[in-house]
């Protein structure tokens, strides 16, 4: 069976695309494999309605909602590759199925390739954050620090500082004057020394231990990891990726559509910067502009 349109990624920007394309009453396949980038943080923020609610709990809720429109056909199940044919888009499943569709959205998210600091990946979502208006609120007025990555690294300690008294840990980096000045007039300490590991009491945060044995009192670490696609398709099906700041952005117009007719990108890997808000109204653009190319041709 040919269905109107197959989502890769069924998270925030897959389910809202889905979502429209359903109630325009078209057969839509959402292929997912349930990792969504956030699922490491026990509480999603900002979100309108939502505001602190499980990641995991929004996405079941509007997998719900959304099995309930005919024409809908969920799989669990990873999208291992994907070719364009004349009349649209197949993409083939790890159990071998293959799926075909007229057009194609492509939602299927980012992966973070986070810095090999021991203690620092199992506290990611918890107590190490990307994003101060995730989760900044939560550890408001507390000590905050900031890891250096790139150059950006200072401009990021001096947003953070907005939430509490920060320090940025330069891990060994060098850091310009004109930056080194701006921090201190800010009040944001720097600290040079290279980390050895992260410390505290399971996920909490009490710590850096530094290289030459000292400690730096921390309760919260700010991280910007590079990230990259989840998976390859976008490169198979030919479409135009930048690189970002933070990694790779597919290229899109305002509809969300790729270089490539037909198919369009949504959500994390279509865009910077990143939240389920924003994730979400990609995934309604896409699916609307799929819709009405189904229409219009
Ligand atoms: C630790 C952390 C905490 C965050 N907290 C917040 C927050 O509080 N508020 C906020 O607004 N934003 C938050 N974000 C950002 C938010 O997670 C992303 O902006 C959002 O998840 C992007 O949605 P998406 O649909 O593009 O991708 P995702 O939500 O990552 O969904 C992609 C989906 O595609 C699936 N997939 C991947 N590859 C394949 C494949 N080959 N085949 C089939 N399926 C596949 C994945 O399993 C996943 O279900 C946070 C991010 C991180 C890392």
């Amino acid at each position: 069976m040919k269905h109107d349109a197959i989502i890769v990624g069924g998270g925030f920007a897959g389910l809202a695309a889905a979502t429209y394309l359903a109630r325009a009453r078209r057969s839509v396949c959402v292929i997912d494999t349930g990792q969504p980038r956030n699922r490491f943080a026990t509480a999603s923020h900002g979100f309108l309605g939502f505001d602190g609610s499980r990641p995991q709990a929004i996405l079941a809720r509007a997998r719900d909602q959304l099995s309930a429109y005919p024409g809908v056909r969920m799989i669990d199940a990873e999208a291992v590759a994907a070719r364009s044919s004349e009349d649209g888009f197949s993409v083939s499943l790890s159990s071998g199925e293959e799926i075909s569709a007229r057009k194609a959205v492509l939602a299927f998210g980012l992966r973070d390739m986070l810095e090999p600091i021991p203690g620092l990946g199992e506290r990611w979502g918890r107590t190490v954050l990307h994003c101060p208006y995730c989760h900044g609120f939560e550890f408001a007025d507390r000590r905050l620090g900031v890891l250096y990555r790139t150059p950006m690294s200072a401009h990021q300690a001096r947003l953070i500082a907005e939430w509490g008294p920060t320090t940025l840990y330069l891990n060994g980096a060098g850091l310009d004057p004109e930056s080194a000045a701006t921090l201190a007039e800010q009040g944001v300490e720097v600290e040079p020394g290279k980390v050895r590991r992260l410390v505290g009491e399971h996920e909490a945060l009490s710590a850096i231990e530094l290289e030459d044995g000292r400690t730096s009192p921390v309760e919260a670490l700010y991280v910007a990891p590079q990230s990259c696609l989840s998976s390859p398709i976008a490169e198979q099906l030919g479409v135009v990726i930048d690189e970002g700041l933070m990694g790779p952005v597919i290229r899109t117009d305002a509809d969300k559509m790729t270089n490539v007719p037909g198919l369009y990108a949504a959500g994390d890997i279509a865009r910077a910067p990143h939240s389920v808000s924003w994730a979400v109204a990609d995934g309604v653009t896409a699916g609307t502009s799929a819709h009405r190319a189904l229409v219009f041709g």
